[in-house]
C-alpha cells in the first residue's frame, strides 16, 4: 500500500512534469470509431487534457465518409459496437450507416466527447522533441499545438484509390468515388458503371439496381461471397434486445463466431474444416442464386483459395447480376473515352454515370500524417513502404505514439481491438504519471520479435497466394491479424510494460498550455 505522503509526492511530481492537471496533454488524430474510444478511455482513466483533432466537418469516420446506397455494416450490430455502450435500440441485424453514425454521436453526447473535438481540422504533421518529450503538431489551419502523446485514429480504409486509366479525366458525365457518393445526381434514367466488385461494390449494386436505367458492373477478379443473412429486426426482436441477458447472449455467440473460425487462423489456411466449410457455404450460395445462369456461375466462381482477398457477406448482390437492366463484365477496366468505359478486351460500353468503386490504399498507412521520431526520421522513411508496429501499435524511436488499428491489426473484431489499443495506450499515460517519466517507447528487441512472429504467422494463408490489398508492393503483408480477437487482447494487457522502456526529460519542463477549445461546432450529419 502506497502512503498518503508518497502519492502526495507523486501527484506534485505529475503536475510538475504535465502542468496543473497533472495528466499527459494528448492529442488524438481522428474521431471516427477509434478516436471516441480514446476518447472515453481517457475520460474513464481522468485524464482531461485531450483535443482529437477530425478532418471532416462531423465526426464518424468512415461511416461519415462511405454514404453511398446500401452502405451497411458487415458485423452483426451488437457485436459491432462499444463494450461501454450495448444498450442501444439497433433496428437491424447489420446496421446500416445512417444509424451507425447516430450512434456515434450518441456515444460522444453521453460520454461528454464533444467539447473535446475540433472539427474540420487535420493533423498535418508531427516532430519529437528531444530535448522537450513533447510533439509539435502541424494543423491544417496553419498553426502549431504542443502534445506529450499522440494518438493516431486515422483508420486504415481512409485513402481513397483513385485509378489513373487513360482519359478518365475526359469523361463527361459525373464521375465519383464510393467515398464521396454525389447524391444530387439523378440516376433513374442513367446509364451507371460501377468499377469493382469488392464489399462496397457489391452492396451498391444490390441497391440501385432497381432504380436505374442500365447498369454495368465491370469485375476484375470476382470474391468469394458468404451470405450474410442481414435482417430488419421484428417488433419481437426490437423487445427482446431491450433486455440486457439477450442483449449480451447475442454479443457472445457473434463474438464466439468469430474466435471459433479464427482459432489456430483455420479461417485464413486453406486444409482446415473451418476454411472448406465456408467456401462450401460460399460455393453453395453462389450454385443456388445462379443455377439458372451459367454464365453468370462461370464470371463469378472465385480461382484462388478461399478467403484469399477480404471475404465478401452479402446477400443479395448475385440476385441484382441477374437483373435485366444489369450486365456483368468480367475484365478489368483499361481506360475511359468522354461517353464510356473501355474493358481489357478493347470493348467500349456507353455510359452517363462513372462510379469508382476501386477501394483504398491500406497498405499506405498514415498516408495523411507524417511523424518524425527522436532520430529525426519519419515513420514513412523508416518503413521504406513495409509498415510494422509493436502490436500495430508502437515503434521504436518513436515515443509516445500510439497507432490505433495500425500495421497487421486487421481482421479481427474493430471495436475489441480499437477499445484494447486505446486502453493500452491509456496504461501507458498512467504510468507516466505514476512514475513521473515523460517518454516511454517499445524495446528494439520486442519489436522485432513480434515482427518476425507475425511473418511466420501468415505462411499457410490463402493470403498468401491471393490477390488482395493486404500485401505492400514488396509482396509483404502488413494488414491483417491472423489470429482472434482474444489472444490480441491478452498481450495487450500483459505486454505495455514489459516491451518498452521509459525516461524523463533531462532539465526541461513539459509542462504545456491547455488544450484547444473546440472551434467549429459539431452538426450530425
Ligand atoms: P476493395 O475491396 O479493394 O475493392 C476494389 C475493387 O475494385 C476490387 O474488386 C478490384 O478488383 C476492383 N478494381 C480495381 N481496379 C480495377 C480495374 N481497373 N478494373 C476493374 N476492377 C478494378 O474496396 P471496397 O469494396 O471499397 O472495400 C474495401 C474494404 O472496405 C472492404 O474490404 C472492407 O474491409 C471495407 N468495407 C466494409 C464494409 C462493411 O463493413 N459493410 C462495406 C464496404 C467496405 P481486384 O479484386 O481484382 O483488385
Amino acid at each position: 500500500m502506497r502512503g498518503a505522503k508518497q502519492m502526495q509526492q507523486m501527484r506534485k511530481s505529475a503536475s510538475e512534469l504535465f502542468g496543473p492537471a497533472g495528466t499527459p496533454k494528448v492529442i488524438v488524430v481522428g474521431a471516427g470509431l477509434g478516436g471516441v474510444a480514446a476518447g472515453v478511455k481517457l475520460k474513464k482513466a481522468g485524464i482531461e487534457t485531450f483535443t482529437i483533432f477530425e478532418r471532416s466537418p462531423s465526426p464518424g469516420g468512415t461511416w461519415w465518409d462511405n454514404q453511398y446506397p446500401g452502405c451497411e455494416v458487415d458485423v452483426g450490430s451488437y457485436l459491432y459496437s462499444y463494450s461501454f455502450k450495448q444498450r442501444y435500440r439497433w433496428t437491424r441485424s447489420h446496421a446500416k450507416q445512417p444509424e451507425l453514425l447516430r450512434y456515434i454521436e450518441e456515444v460522444i453526447d453521453e460520454q461528454g466527447l464533444r467539447d473535446h473535438i475540433v472539427l474540420g481540422t487535420s493533423v498535418e504533421s508531427a516532430i519529437w522533441d528531444e530535448a522537450r518529450h513533447i510533439y509539435r503538431v502541424h494543423l491544417s489551419d496553419g498553426t502549431v499545438e504542443e502534445c506529450h502523446v499522440l494518438i493516431s485514429a486515422v483508420g486504415f480504409l481512409n485513402t481513397p484509390r483513385y485509378p489513373d486509366w487513360p482519359g478518365l479525366d475526359d469523361f463527361k458525365g459525373p464521375k465519383f468515388h464510393t467515398f464521396r457518393w454525389e447524391h444530387e445526381h439523378d440516376l433513374h434514367d442513367k446509364r451507371v458503371a460501377i468499377v469493382g466488385t469488392g464489399s462496397t461494390s457489391t452492396q451498391i449494386v444490390a441497391a440501385i439496381a432497381p432504380d436505374i436505367e442500365k447498369l454495368f458492373v465491370f469485375q476484375r477478379e470476382p470474391g468469394w461471397i458468404i451470405p450474410k443473412g442481414d435482417h430488419d429486426f421484428t417488433e419481437e426482436d426490437l423487445a427482446k434486445f431491450q433486455r440486457a441477458v439477450p442483449r449480451r447472449r447475442e454479443r457472445i455467440r457473434l463474438y464466439t463466431w468469430l474466435e471459433m473460425a479464427n482459432f489456430r487462423r483455420a479461417i485464413h489456411c486453406p486444409g482446415t474444416k473451418v476454411n472448406a466449410n465456408l467456401e462450401n457455404i460460399c460455393r453453395g450460395f453462389m450454385e443456388a442464386e445462379l443455377a439458372d445462369r451459367p454464365d453468370l456461375l462461370e464470371a463469378v466462381t472465385p480461382n484462388y483459395p478461399f478467403p484469399g482477398k477480404r471475404p465478401i457477406f452479402n446477400q443479395t448482390f448475385y440476385a441484382a447480376l441477374k437483373r435485366d437492366n444489369v450486365t456483368l463484365v468480367p475484365r478489368a477496366v483499361t481506360s475511359v473515352t468522354p461517353t464510356g468505359i473501355v474493358d481489357a478486351e478493347g470493348d467500349e460500353y456507353p455510359v452517363d454515370v462513372l462510379v469508382l468503386a476501386t477501394g483504398f490504399q491500406p497498405t499506405n498507412y498514415l498516408a495523411s500524417l507524417e511523424v518524425t521520431g527522436r532520430d529525426g526520421r519519419t515513420l514513412h522513411e523508416v518503413w521504406r513502404g513495409e509498415p510494422e508496429a509493436f502490436l500495430g501499435m508502437t515503434v521504436p524511436g518513436f515515443p509516445n505514439f500510439f497507432m490505433l488499428y495500425g500495421p497487421n491489426t486487421n481482421g479481427g473484431e474493430i471495436i475489441s481491438f480499437l477499445e484494447h489499443q486505446s486502453s493500452y495506450a491509456v496504461r501507458a499515460m498512467k504510468r507516466m504519471q505514476r512514475e513521473g517519466v515523460t517518454a516511454i517507447e517499445v524495446r528494439p528487441s520486442v519489436f522485432r520479435a513480434y515482427n518476425r512472429w507475425i511473418q511466420r504467422n501468415m505462411r499457410g494463408t490463402a493470403w498468401v497466394v491471393s490477390n488482395n490489398y493486404y500485401k505492400a508492393a514488396t509482396g509483404k503483408i502488413v494488414t491483417q491479424w491472423p489470429h482472434g480477437a482474444l489472444l490480441y487482447q491478452f498481450l495487450t494487457n500483459v505486454s505495455g510494460r514489459l516491451s518498452s522502456t521509459a525516461r524523463r526529460a533531462v532539465g526541461a519542463t513539459t509542462s504545456l498550455p491547455p488544450a484547444r477549445e473546440p472551434a467549429v461546432p459539431s452538426t450530425a450529419a
